[in-house]
């Protein structure tokens, strides 16, 4: 990987020519800017100014042209963290003909990915906020291949898992302060600007406390592709090792700890029988702890970032998540709601301590790391007395940072009860057969014929053909919902049906005019479109 930006594919004045002659280019996807990602031929970056610039030339274009809306509050987001007033991308703009007074442009030849890095010591943030969203990104843009380049702006150093990053793609990421020892100013021939926030699926609690995100757009398969590739990279084999099942506790070995850990480890192995070990950031490798997760049966560990692994567990697998005293599970779901993510199949399992003498509380320490020494000494004692942390904002609330700090003896029997109400058995990686998650195509070719009996009743028979996909499918139930509709009204009577026909009599009138809904549904909860609404006059 080489750090040097190399010049050897550009000419140089051929490039200059272009720049001063076309200006930049600019068209961009989303229509506002928390779901913008921007494309760019020549987009400028000056290195003392700290600022992207845009070059005017007859030949620019720069599209959505908002006018002054591009300041309110700004033309996109450049880290996949919504809305976020830290994390803004704008330009200052220019005529091309100031380039004659400005330092000589340096021109960036690889294809750029420009993107902000939200909190790249936290491990949840690092595959939940950038690793995922840029590996998506560049599934987005075929020209982002493994020959494009990233770049993080968002000014930080390369952060305690900078070896991540550099998996995404075969060129050395580089950082904003980087940038300077290139040049003064920088030209990107090629650039992509924002990130995709498809994948991402919790909120931090900025604006209202946190939580899982309104409209969750991923699944379990694309997150498997994306751990899949990250496998592959970090040269962890793939295949099972059909050997022994096992359960493993990811321990803290700095703050929030299991105080009797030992304990944990033997009670777990001799409930589920099966061997059970731990691991640490600070003691095992990434790669080994990739390895471990992914052909485990289980993992247990304390609330916090280093949970986000499961998302590298097998299909069929168990989470355990463990919470201190007066942190409620309900209120704090990063890892649940990855773990219950359709398709990805895994259990998840909450387990709080609800016992103050099993806890340890930390007042003396900094404030970031949980001490209210600083607090006066009625919120202290109000802190201290509490018995359930408020929800709250993000992410300087004293007394959450109290409670989350906390060490806490496990109580076992009370854990391995709660497991026991999910686990059944055995846990363990389960074989899925994934026809399980297609939805049914509209149903074919319905037809309604009505008949009227006398004044007062009617009978309306419908019939259709099944779902064109589904001659091509195992399914283990299919039923049809149809919704009768009398013309003019808006409620109608819903039935669910096994058979492709059936004559409604009930409530029928002669000489009315139905509207007919039909929809298939496979396995009960599969529900397919309806299809276009069908006239019936009796
Ligand atoms: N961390 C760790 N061991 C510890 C404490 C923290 O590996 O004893 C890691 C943790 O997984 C995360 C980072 O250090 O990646 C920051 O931890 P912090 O407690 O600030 O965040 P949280 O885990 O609550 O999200």
């Amino acid at each position: 990987q080489s750090q040097e930006l190399s010049q050897v594919q550009i000419d140089y004045h051929a490039a200059l020519q272009a720049l001063v002659e076309d200006g930049t280019r600019m068209v961009c996807t989303g229509r506002m800017h928390t779901d913008r990602i921007c494309r760019f031929e020549s987009l400028c970056y000056s290195t003392e100014a700290e600022e992207f610039v845009f070059f005017h030339s007859n030949s620019s274009v720069m599209l959505p042209n908002l006018g002054s809306r591009r300041f309110q509050p700004a033309l996109l987001d450049l880290s996949s963290v919504e809305d976020h007033n830290t994390q803004y991308f704008n330009f200052v703009e220019l005529p091309a003909a100031a380039l004659k007074f400005m330092p000589k442009p340096v021109f960036v030849p690889d294809v750029a990915l420009i993107t902000n890095r939200f909190n790249p010591d936290n491990l949840m943030h690092v595959f939940h906020d950038d690793l995922l969203p840029i590996y998506y990104t560049m599934q987005q843009f075929p020209d982002l291949d493994q020959e494009s380049r990233l770049f993080f702006m968002e000014g930080w150093s390369e952060g305690l898992h900078f070896d991540l990053y550099k998996l995404l793609s075969n060129k050395q990421p580089l950082l904003k302060e980087q940038l300077k020892t290139l040049g003064r100013l920088l030209c990107f021939t090629k650039s992509y600007v924002g990130l995709s926030k498809i994948t991402t699926w919790y909120q931090y609690g900025f604006v209202q406390p946190q939580g899982p995100k309104a409209n969750i757009l991923v699944s379990g398969n694309e997150i498997r592709q994306f751990t899949k590739f990250m496998m592959e990279k970090l040269n962890v084999s793939l295949e099972e090792s059909s050997s022994e099942e096992y359960i493993i506790v990811f321990s803290r070995t700095i703050n929030r700890l299991i105080l009797n850990e030992a304990e944990l480890i033997l009670a777990l192995a001799q409930e589920f029988q099966m061997k059970t070990i731990t691991v640490s950031l600070e003691d095992h490798s990434f790669s080994d702890i990739v390895h471990l997760i992914n052909n485990a049966s289980m993992l247990v560990s304390m609330h916090g970032a280093q949970l986000v692994m499961s998302l590298f567990l097998p299909r069929g697998a168990t989470v355990v998540e463990l919470f201190p005293y007066a942190i409620n599970p309900e209120h704090y779901t990063p890892y649940k709601t990855l773990a219950t993510l359709p398709g990805m199949d895994l259990q998840y399992i909450a387990w709080q301590n609800t016992d103050r003498e099993n806890t340890v509380t930390y007042p003396d320490r900094p404030w970031d790391q949980g001490g209210i020494a600083h607090l006066d000494k009625v919120e202290q004692e109000h802190i201290i007395k509490s018995k359930e942390v408020p929800r709250h904002l993000c992410c300087r609330n004293p007394e959450w940072l109290f409670r989350a700090y906390q060490d806490t003896k496990v109580d076992i029997p009370s854990l391995i009860q709660v497991i026991r109400q999910t686990v059944k058995s055995k846990p363990g990686p389960k074989k899925q057969k994934w026809t399980s998650g297609l939805y049914p195509g509209k149903v074919r070719d319905a037809k309604c014929q009505a008949s009227v009996q006398g004044t007062s009743e009617a009978k309306l028979a419908v019939s259709w053909q099944i779902p064109w996909n589904l001659k091509y499918l195992k399914v283990r139930e299919v039923k049809y919902e149809v919704w009768i509709q009398e013309q003019g009204e808006n409620t109608y009577m819903p039935y669910i049906l096994s058979h492709q026909n059936h004559t409604f009599s009930e409530n029928i009138k002669p000489f009315t005019i139905y509207l007919v809904w039909i929809r298939c549904i496979f396995n009960k909860n599969l529900l397919g479109p309806f299809a276009d609404v069908l006239l019936c006059s009796t």
